[in-house]
């Protein structure tokens, strides 16, 4: 039986020193010439173009899809240099790396992302970290401006790359907000919560999720759950 493992990335395998929401808040001055607060906006479990959406409302910048584009251009020229500036604070979570080192060399794993970032967000991300090379296919905030919408474009990645239809009871979304429980849900998938990011354990544990675990520094218990 095959095992597919859908992964979130803020929270969940890295996190990122606030250089997601600076760059955004960057390049709202450097394309808009708007300086101004978006720490009141919802970052944690939203896809980059809902955030977008957000802060154009906020800033009554016009929602089109030509300020979609140029809000995002400028993000992703601004995210290397906020990742190198959050210095030490940009970092891979307890446990990931070798946890990822594991899960590819299991025969019968599959892993790819289910993450609300912009592709090029997300592959300039991990490659930061020198991540990017684990996850062959993926969903993002390119294909929808909803999370719960994203599952069916994963699932979807995942059969056009590996040729294989995995059974939902083997396909485990693992992500470290509630918003992450709930897209696994709506694809039948089960769901594994770790509370690494900017939720507890406790406060994950209310969405039901299939498991939650702390953190993924045991690898052992992490194959107990999705083995
Ligand atoms: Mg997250």
């Amino acid at each position: 039986m095959k095992t597919l493992l859908l992964w979130d990335i803020d929270g969940t395998l890295i996190a990122s020193g606030g250089a997601g929401m600076t760059a955004m808040r960057v390049a709202l001055q450097r394309v808009f010439g708007v300086d101004g607060s978006i720490e009141d906006i919802e970052f944690a479990g939203r896809t980059d173009r809902w955030i977008a959406r957000r802060v154009f409302e906020k800033f009554s910048i016009a929602v089109t899809e030509e300020n979609f584009t140029r809000y995002f251009e400028g993000y992703v020229a601004v995210l290397p240099e906020e990742l190198a500036r959050a210095g030490a604070s940009a970092r891979v979570l307890k446990g990931v790396l070798p946890l990822l080192n594991a899960v590819a060399m299991a025969p019968d794993v599959s892993q790819g992302l289910l993450t609300g970032n912009l592709r090029r967000g997300a592959e300039t991300k991990l490659k930061h970290h020198g991540l990017w090379k684990y996850f062959p296919f993926g969903a993002f905030a390119d294909d929808h401006e909803l999370r719960d919408h994203l599952g069916p474009h994963a699932l979807q990645r995942a059969v056009a790359h590996t040729g294989i239809t995995f059974p939902r009871k083997r396909t485990w979304v693992i992500g470290d907000t509630p918003h992450d429980i709930a897209c696994g849900k709506i694809i039948g998938a089960r769901t594994l919560a770790v509370a690494t990011g900017s939720h507890t354990a406790a406060q994950l544990a209310e969405h039901q999720p299939d498991a939650v675990l702390p953190d993924l520094a045991d690898t052992n218990e992490f194959w107990n759950i999705v083995g």
